[in-house]
């Protein structure tokens, strides 16, 4: 079938099939196992099922599927299925193809991926706002089955986003890129793929804000062989250094660059000018183990002298959606600034591809459902009644779940991250676990507030500990974060166990002196 199918295919979908050719290489390249006949059935399928239809650029439609697949082989960690379904993805809404007929072909996990990103599709292609929202919420839950859908609508919605200029009607491209920044550029950061995430927020500004993106992308490259050349010789430095003190340690320097997008958001939200940022680009050292990022550290901070105030242990303190590496800023011998991060090969590769890497790495194939992420978003959804207004599920949505975490500052001026609604006693066990225990008081903003008091974004908090303080068990009722409720029953499981073994004690004590035993040495001195 396959054979028969590309004898048909035109000469110019040959383009594409050399293209699918070239990526099916790059994933053999990255050590990815996959069915590749049941690609090329995909390809085939699409591109007779397309054949005829163009996209806005003039160029055949089968060339979409295959740059959507091209993204998902370049950013994520794709399975045979999920390139399947990607090639196929839109074979439902655009092509006569019958359901049935996609189901008997390429059976019912590939059908049922495809017709989730049908359902999407048909959700999200209205006019009117309210509904549109309505839709992306049911759009939601169409994806949070299988997060494999979600891969492919994030890589077809980048796609589009990159071809948008070809759309003639201006109005429908401004609202494709507002969807981006309201939905899908947080739902890939939720889900920690931040390389889409990053492209996504990039194509979508420059659809919303041309000028702003054309003028940083100027600024970007207007001494960028200057910079090159400065990363380049920063790197040598560094990579001297360590490899004359650790020969043995296993290294990878990379300069890296900020997005565009971030470095809008940068300059809009803090006020500054573009010259004024510090971190337009950097270093990123990867090493193989926890250990070794801190020893790199050490030298980073030896050879450079760092700056007061922007060193940022998310090794020790993950961000809420697990980001981990430590980051840095240092002035560097020719008196410039240079931002360094460290992290190790497995931080680096979840950082990359998000959670998705852990799914693959652990099972090999599938993403799992039942993982943290899912259950959690699952219940967001569930829980809130946003049944009124569609718009204030949006933002509901928007805060609650994309921008769960807030921050506060300890005295010093450090920045603390908490999920919304964590009280001062949450703060006390994310600073020390001996803090929390022996919590006897917070002040927020200077003032005595009760310690279940939720806390919001930039309060200034302090605690004061006392050693007559105890954790009690009604303390477990208002706890927000799950490593504090563990702390809280962890000190009450010990002491109960505790009290308990004072009390057998006791009571053994008792019978044996009740039974004349004393002189058998059963009791422990004390
Ligand atoms: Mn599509």
């Amino acid at each position: 079938m396959a054979l028969a199918a590309a004898e048909r295919v035109l000469a110019q979908e040959r383009k594409y099939e050399k293209e699918l050719q070239r990526l099916i290489q790059a994933l053999k390249a990255k050590e990815i196992v996959i069915d590749e006949p049941l690609v090329w059935d995909s390809f085939y399928f699409a591109t007779d099922a397309h054949r005829g239809q163009t996209r806005f650029s003039g160029e055949p439609y089968i060339s979409h599927p295959v740059a959507v697949l091209g993204i998902l082989v370049e950013y994520t960690i794709p399975d045979s299925e999920t390139l399947a379904a990607a090639l196929l993805h839109d074979v439902l809404e655009d092509t006569p193809v019958e359901p049935t007929e996609l189901l008997a072909f390429f059976g019912e996990s590939i059908f049922s991926l495809v017709k989730g990103l049908t359902k999407l599709s048909r959700y999200v292609h209205v006019q009117d706002e309210v509904l549109r929202v309505q839709n992306l919420r049911k759009f939601f839950f169409e994806t949070v089955h299988d997060l494999r859908v979600l891969l492919i609508k994030l890589a077809d919605r980048l796609h589009n986003l990159m071809t948008l200029d070809f759309l003639p009607d201006e109005e429908k491209r401004k609202r494709i890129a507002q969807d981006t920044f309201d939905f899908y550029a947080p739902l890939a950061h939720r889900f920690g793929f931040y390389r889409l995430k990053s492209l996504l927020e990039d194509e979508a500004f420059r659809n919303t804000n041309p000028g702003a993106y054309e003028s940083i992308v100027r600024r970007l490259t207007r001494d960028r062989e200057k910079k090159d050349q400065r990363i380049a010789r920063l790197k040598h430095q560094l990579e001297d250094t360590l490899r004359r003190k650790y020969p043995e340690m296993k290294l990878v320097i990379r300069g890296r660059f900020k997005h565009i997008y971030s470095i809008y958001q940068k300059m809009t939200e803090q006020g500054l000018s573009f010259e004024e940022i510090r971190d337009l680009y950097g270093l990123r050292v990867v090493v193989p183990t926890e250990e070794d990022c801190y020893r790199v550290l050490g030298v980073v901070h030896y050879i450079w002298s760092h700056i007061q105030g922007y060193l940022r242990d998310y090794i020790g303190s993950p961000k809420p959606n697990g980001y981990r590496s430590l980051h840095t800023m240092m002035i560097a011998d020719d008196g410039d600034p240079i931002e360094v991060q460290i992290r190790s090969f497995e931080m680096d590769r979840l950082a990359e591809y998000g959670v998705a890497a852990h799914w693959f790495y652990k099972n090999g194939t599938a993403l799992n459902q039942q993982s943290k992420d899912f259950v959690l978003i699952r219940e967001m959804l569930s829980s809130g009644d946003f049944s009124q207004d569609p718009r204030h599920f949006l933002e509901a949505l928007k805060m609650e779940v994309f921008q769960q975490e807030i921050f506060v500052y300890t005295p010093k001026g450090d920045k603390v991250y908490l999920p919304r609604r964590a009280t001062p006693l949450d703060f006390a066990y994310k600073i020390h676990t001996e803090v929390g225990n022996r919590f006897s008081k917070a002040l927020v903003n200077g003032r005595e507030v009760p310690m279940d008091r939720e806390l919001r974004l930039g309060d200034s908090v302090e605690v004061l500990t006392s050693n007559d303080a105890e954790p009690q068990p009604y303390w477990l009722n208002f706890v927000k974060t799950p490593s504090a409720q563990f702390k809280i029953k962890n000190f009450l499981k010990r002491r109960d166990r505790a009290l308990a073994i004072e009390e057998g004690r006791k009571v053994l004590e008792e019978e044996i002196v009740r039974n004349g035993l004393h002189d058998m040495n059963l009791l422990r001195p004390s």
